[in-house]
């Protein structure tokens, strides 16, 4: 009897372990809180859900195994100064109160408060290469803090501002964060409408800069340890934004990284969610202030992903080599002039 019981006890205890085991080796998944080097946003002006509706082969190719939605939430007044201010601060365009003509003519240090992403990673990493190109100069003016050694390039178009960010990262420069401004779909909007084929082109074009900037990144080795992240400050109307219409209110929204989850982001997800995600990756810990979300599911198991760079047929090769032998040019008087 007393033997049996012994045995009965053994064998209970085998498979207490056994399944204890079981459990804890499950339990045992990658931790994505600081386990990236580098973040890099890529904002697209009015960009909104244009690249559901037309070609976007780049959009596609980098986040096809990662996490993305078309229409992300903006913030109610879709405008770019408050949307970028969200992105970047984890805050409503009620708390931080930036406006286009504010940021135009206002620069602001990091004690004003609602700080941005940038004030963070400063803090954190106090050497760290931090950079922010710009097409539209309000945010690197009047948006990201200029007490933070913040390396900010401006450039006033976008072939102009990809150029630059490709020599930059062919140089060797290694950010810890760079965010991207770039402005044509916007601009295209504001000059021709927001449905039109010019709108359309321009989305399709950017599509073409997203890609460049991403195998700028990849091909100088960086995406083993970066975070990817591409974002809309709002979407476009007939006649603008601003409003609270679907068109203007959704934006795209696309994070890739080797830990990333294949996945559709939840229809709740919000463009200030970026600051969220991108603290998150570099093991900086949310204040409490922000508002801004880590998406659920967003990051899982580890496992490289590999993504195959765009392939440009003879001619375009051709001419793509002329254009940047062209805006060498231009950038190099740029950069004398910085
Ligand atoms: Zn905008």
């Amino acid at each position: 009897m007393k033997k049996s019981i012994s045995v009965l006890l053994s064998v209970i205890l085998l498979f207490g372990c056994a399944s204890f085991a079981y459990a804890d080796e499950s339990a045992d998944t990658f931790n994505s809180f600081g386990a990236y080097k580098h973040v890099f946003i890529i904002g697209v002006d009015g960009c909104g859900a244009a690249w559901e509706k037309v070609d976007s082969p780049n959009f596609d190719r980098i986040f096809a195994d990662n996490a993305y939605r078309y229409n992300a939430h903006t913030e109610y007044i879709t405008v770019s100064a408050q949307n970028w201010g969200s992105i970047l601060t984890g805050v409503a365009y009620d708390v931080h109160k930036f406006d286009n003509g504010w940021c135009e003519n206002n620069e602001r240090d990091s004690s004003s408060g609602n700080n941005t992403v940038f004030y963070y990673a400063r803090n954190q990493f106090p050497d760290a290469e931090l950079v922010s190109f710009n097409n539209w100069s309000a945010i690197n003016h009047g948006i990201i803090e200029n007490d933070l050694n913040v390396n900010k390039i401006n450039r006033g178009t976008d072939p102009l501002v990809v150029q630059s960010i490709v020599n930059y990262l062919n140089s060797g420069n290694e950010p810890t964060l760079m965010f991207v401004q770039l402005d044509s779909v916007d601009h295209a909007a504001h000059t021709y409408g927001g449905f039109s084929d010019q709108y359309y082109k321009a989305a399709e074009k950017a599509d073409g800069y997203l890609g460049k900037i991403y195998d700028a990144v990849a091909t100088n080795g960086l995406m083993k340890d970066s975070l990817f992240i591409v974002v809309a400050d709002h979407g476009e109307t007939v006649d603008g934004h601003g409003g609270q219409t679907v068109e203007e209110s959704s934006a795209v929204l696309g994070v890739a990284g080797d830990s990333v989850n294949k996945m559709l982001l939840s229809e709740d997800v919000k463009t200030r969610d970026v600051a969220s995600i991108v603290l998150y990756s570099l093991g900086i810990e949310q204040p409490e202030h922000m508002t801004s979300v880590l998406p659920e599911g967003l990051f899982g198991e580890k496992s490289e992903k590999t993504v195959e760079p765009y392939k440009t047929g003879l001619l375009d090769g051709l001419l793509d080599s002329i254009s940047s032998f062209f805006l060498n040019i231009v950038v190099f008087f740029y950069s004398i002039f910085d």
